[in-house]
């Protein structure tokens, strides 16, 4: 068995090959690999090649992959609890954890995937609003769901129109869009239409388009305007979620939003996702309240389970405390390997997320400050670690992750890697 052959085939049965499109190496060229194991920060090719893993799923592995507690875990749920579709203790007890530490979830929802949860959050938010516009952000993502496949608007307060075929006009318009980091747009927007604005969406550390950190008061403007103008606030921390610190984003910036969402994490690498928030809010949802969402496989004994080993471990470990030091001893590390060879690259970093960027930069907060050459500078770097045995996220865009699994060896081994292709690529 070989990755191209392997790929050969599945260009016949799938499109693209591939079961998800960033999967296909489309952005950074060449063929995928095919992986068949892995184990902590390494995975493990058909071929039988080891690499040090920085994309690691794209989210929900901080622990690494396969954790002996997790996987003991799942083989005891596969073996006890593995049935659907009925009442179950484990979505409760991870339930009642999770409403334990989230000040602003009263009560929650476990759906199957992100996608779902922002999916499902919307429709509350029109429900209990009575309203149709949704406000997003350009750059920031939230599952392919149709209304949110919508990047860019034209002009001051623009009514979206989808970057995907098959999104109707009618849902696209439905759909408002907004730059990051723009206080004055912002308030515009709300102007205009802010009587119609059923809830905002924002990543509040928005990680999909590159990592385009924002600052505290654009989050509290949003979240203030919201208020006024009577808009459900909805943080989508599907990736920042567990991965900044317990109570994400939210928690760090000491905002108060109506809805939340997760996944990745919460689900310790199975299929999970969550919407919770107020009360006031989540009493609307079926069966109680007129806003119907079901799902056979949600709450999945599984990755109910999973999550909550997951969760309980990286609380009990202060994971993003320990990644917090371990990355800072690896930007010195890095700086000082760099300064060696007078290399630039800049390493944007919040917590266990990084973004690569050939220079240094001013702060990168909107899709308009990336610089351009990007793509092209990321794909010579991305092959030169990929022959060096390091698997980073294939594309430029994509953020890498640090997980609990990835010592101060492994992060050496990145930083001596970059600063090895960094000098191929000149
Ligand atoms: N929201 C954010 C911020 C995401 O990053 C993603 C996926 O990457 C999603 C939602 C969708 O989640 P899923 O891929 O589980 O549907």
């Amino acid at each position: 068995m070989n990755s191209a052959d392997l790929f050969q085939r599945s260009l016949v049965v799938s499109p693209g090959g591939v079961h998800s499109p960033v999967r296909s190496f489309r952005s950074v060229g060449g063929n995928p690999i095919f992986f068949a194991k892995s184990q902590g920060a390494y995975i493990e090719s058909v071929e039988g090649k080891r690499y040090l893993d920085f994309c690691m799923s794209f989210g929900p592995m901080l622990l690494g992959h396969r954790d002996p507690e997790v996987t003991e875990a799942v083989h005891r749920a596969v073996d006890t609890a593995w049935a659907l579709g009925t009442c179950e203790p484990y979505s409760l007890e991870l339930s009642e954890w999770l409403i334990e530490r989230l000040p602003f979830v009263d009560k929650i929802r476990f759906v199957s995937s992100g996608t779902e949860a922002v999916m499902s959050a919307l429709r509350v938010a029109r429900g209990a609003r009575g309203r149709s516009l949704i406000l997003k952000f350009s750059g920031c993502y939230h599952g392919h769901v149709d209304s949110l496949l919508v990047r860019a608007g034209s002009g001051l307060a623009g009514i979206g129109s989808s970057d995907s075929a098959g999104v109707s006009a009618a849902t696209a318009a439905e759909t408002l869009v907004c730059p990051l980091d723009n206080e004055a747009e912002l308030e515009n927007i709300f102007n205009m239409y802010g009587s119609q604005i059923a809830a905002a969406i924002i990543e509040p550390l928005p990680a999909n388009y590159g990592l385009l950190i924002q600052r505290p008061e654009f989050l509290q403007r949003l979240q203030a305007l919201c208020r006024k103008h009577g808009s459900l606030l909805i943080l989508d921390e599907v990736i920042s979620g567990f991965r900044v610190g317990l109570t994400g984003m939210a928690g760090l910036l000491g905002l108060d939003p109506d809805l939340v969402c997760y996944g990745k994490i919460m689900g310790g690498g199975f299929n999970v996702g969550a919407y919770g928030g107020k009360r006031e809010w989540m009493d609307l949802v079926a069966p109680l309240g007129p806003v119907y969402q079901a799902g056979t496989l949600s709450a999945n004994p599984v990755g109910m389970i999973a999550g909550l080993v997951t969760l309980k471990k990286i609380e009990r470990l202060n994971a993003w405390g320990e990644i917090e030091q371990r990355a800072k001893r690896f930007e010195q590390f890095f700086a000082d390997a760099q300064s060696k060879h007078n290399l630039h690259i800049s390493v944007v970093r919040q917590g266990s997320l990084f973004w690569l960027l050939p220079n240094p930069q001013g702060p990168i907060r909107q899709l308009t400050d990336i610089p351009e050459g990007l793509a092209g500078w990321y794909k010579g770097i991305f092959h030169q670690l990929l022959n060096a045995g390091i698997y980073l996220p294939p594309s430029a865009y994509e953020v890498g992750f640090l997980s609990m699994a990835h010592t101060d060896s492994e992060l050496e081994r990145l930083a001596l890697g970059l600063v090895d292709a960094a000098r191929e690529c000149s």
